[in-house]
């Protein structure tokens, strides 16, 4: 059976050896260099299917290093990063990281990112069949999307959105289980201009809540990542 090859840079030894023993244990096969150097070499030469990225390396930033690694290769890259650097994590997931982790983290946490991000990888990446249309119909819990009839339902029922919160909600849900930075909606929803204008996006938020969740006040499907983003969260597959 195909296993996912998964490459660790990162030069906490006792984190790095906590990664490399969960993600073996799931069965995966597991690369854990230090240097951020040795990192983009080992991509070079042997690459790999998903990238669990330190920020802060001993030889290079993990800015850097993620930066030249999204000079050729798509694969999954998820940041892991400390505590206070928040404004770090945004940037990442700006220039092309995925998804991060704060440590401490659980190794829950790590096995729910990494399934999330591998399924987000083959669903936009399939294997190319004959025929095949492109998927328009998205699904998470109570949640459907359309994007063919462009209808949104939530437990059977139509939900009547407004074109903003129609596509806010279609970002989301094409992105289940990922974190979206306000800055990416904002571009992806508005344009370029909006890049920084967050209090638009927090009312189109409230507003798209109202129609969503059962209680805006403590939102099952959307939830707030604080100073980053939002994120679908995803329904059926983690429990908590
Ligand atoms: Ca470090």
């Amino acid at each position: 059976m195909f296993k996912e090859k998964i490459l660790v840079i990162e030069d906490d030894v006792q984190i790095q050896n906590f990664m490399v023993y969960t993600l073996e244990n799931a069965g995966f096969t597991v690369e854990g260099v230090v240097k951020g150097k040795d990192g983009i070499d080992y991509m070079i030469r042997k690459n790999a299917d998903l990238i669990l990225l330190d920020l802060g390396l001993p030889d290079m930033d993990g800015m850097d290093v993620l930066r030249k690694i999204r000079e050729w290769s798509e694969v999954p890259i998820i940041v892991v990063s400390a505590r206070d650097q928040d404004k770090e994590k945004v940037a990442a997931l700006d220039d092309g990281a995925d998804d991060y982790l704060t440590k401490p983290f659980s190794a829950t946490e790590l096995m729910a990112r990494i399934r999330v991000a591998l399924r987000h990888y083959y669903r936009m990446n399939p294997v190319k069949t004959v025929d095949k249309p492109d998927e328009t119909v998205y699904k998470n819990g109570g949640i459907t999307v359309d994007n063919g009839a462009h209808i949104a339902y939530k437990d059977g029922k139509e939900i009547h959105l407004t074109p903003l919160e129609y596509q806010l909600v279609l970002l989301l849900m094409q992105n289940t289980g990922k974190v979206l930075t306000y800055h990416t909606l904002l571009r992806k929803i508005w344009g370029e201009g909006y890049g920084e204008d967050t209090q638009v996006l927090r009312s189109l938020m409230a507003s798209t809540r109202r129609k969503i969740e059962n209680n805006p006040a403590k939102p099952e499907y959307i939830e707030t990542e604080i100073g980053v983003g939002y994120r679908m969260r995803e329904h059926d597959k983690i429990k908590e």
